[in-house]
């Protein structure tokens, strides 16, 4: 199969906030060939996403994405990973590339599936997937009583783990945080697991997370995701050796494999959490499954936004029974619900099951995205080489 044509919809909510909340909007992609169509989905900013994939060559090795997937042939998972290669040289200097093409080679393994009737987590090398327990992933709320409410509703929602990051989290006081990290267990109760992410709020200070370690282990925190800077890798590794219960978590930064290892390596995480459209897509996640399992280190998926995302960012671990936990957007915005017209949902044990259908196993939601869907130009020197495409 030739690919014969990209797609790229920017997706937005009528309103977009600075809560840190990435379902806000969304970059989704349609890859065509043999009257096959496959679907992905990029984690980035989206005009500077289709920008990426279509800019004008900046020089030899800062070349659009594009020119490395127009026109190439896809029979084989081997021809995904060359594609992949020939970005990451053609594009080297680019650095939005990766995060464009996570999307398409998210659609390009989705097409490869349906093509070849397969779900993708058997074109990528499992002979089963097994059942993950997710974890409601939600924003701290703004007090510590709005914390302790959203957790009991997740546990009211079935949920036996619970992770809060973000909002008030790390800017206040030791006290303020430790009052949030009681309300998030309160909420859930005795026995779930409940993980914290600090959303990077301590750049480099070490000192500054160690501070909230005894806090942490009073509500026995399953993991501390995030306290520094993707690249802080000796901040990582010197705060890993601060406590013997409080165990690290990071990697959704990544956008290419190396930056995954090193984080296992140099950063002594005991979770790598990836995001499949971020790190290069499927592929790569795979390659960071297989490298953390050979660590003893456990891999997770990092999504916050629509259950084609969520499909995507399960494939790579799907048959790593061991790898346990899932996270799950709770609460997305309703683009990110509206993007699929099927959904993940826990089944009776709260446990999530990958589809066995074709691809990834989901339907995108034509008819309900016309209203999201932003009216975009891109002219250099009076000729367009970005319009809107039609969803149809
Ligand atoms: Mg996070």
């Amino acid at each position: 199969m030739k690919i014969e044509s990209v797609d790229l919809f920017y997706l937005a909510m009528p309103e977009v906030t600075t809560e840190a909340d990435g379902s806000q909007d969304a970059l989704l992609v349609r890859v065509r060939s043999d009257n096959y169509e496959g679907w992905g989905e990029c984690e980035a900013a989206p005009l500077a996403s289709i920008a990426g994939y279509l800019g004008p060559m900046s020089h030899g090795i800062c070349r659009p994405v594009c020119d490395s997937v127009l026109g190439s042939e896809v029979n084989d998972p081997k021809d995904i990973r060359r594609i992949g290669l020939e970005i990451e040289y053609n594009s080297m200097d680019l650095l939005q590339a990766p995060h464009v093409f996570s999307g398409i080679e998210m659609a390009l393994w989705d097409l490869l599936g349906k093509q070849r009737d397969q779900p993708v987590w058997q074109l990528i090398g499992y002979h089963r997937t097994y059942p993950k327990l997710p974890y409601a992933s939600m924003l701290f709320g703004d007090t510590a009583q709005e914390t302790l409410e959203k957790s009991r509703a997740a546990r009211s929602l079935g949920f036996q783990a619970v992770k809060f990051g973000w909002g008030p989290f790390g800017r206040g006081s030791i006290e303020a945080d430790a009052d949030q990290l009681q309300a998030a267990r309160e909420g859930l109760g005795p026995e779930g697991l409940v993980c914290i992410d600090a959303g990077q709020i301590w750049g480099d200070d070490v000192e500054a997370a160690a501070s909230r370690i005894p806090a942490l282990e009073a509500i026995r925190a399953h993991w501390l995701e995030e306290p520094f800077h993707t690249g802080a890798l000796q901040s990582y590794g010197a705060l890993s050796g601060r406590s013997s219960k409080v165990r690290l978590a990071g990697g959704e930064g990544a956008h290419n494999f190396y930056m995954a290892c090193h984080l296992i390596d140099y950063g002594k995480v005991d979770f790598i959490q990836i995001d499949c459209g971020r790190i290069g897509g499927i592929g790569p996640a795979k390659r960071v499954a297989d490298f953390a399992a050979s660590r003893g280190v456990t891999y997770v998926n990092h999504t916050f936004t629509s259950h084609l995302a969520l499909s995507a960012s399960l494939q790579p671990f799907s048959g790593l029974p061991e790898h346990r936990i899932c996270e799950y957007p709770v609460a997305p915005k309703q683009l990110a619900v509206d993007i699929t017209t099927n959904h993940l949902r826990p089944d009776n044990n709260g446990e999530i099951h990958l589809p066995d259908a074709a691809g990834l196993g989901m339907g995108v939601n034509i008819a309900g995205l016309s209203r999201y869907l932003l009216d975009v130009e891109i002219m250099v020197q009076g000729t367009m080489i970005y319009k809107t495409p039609s969803l149809e």
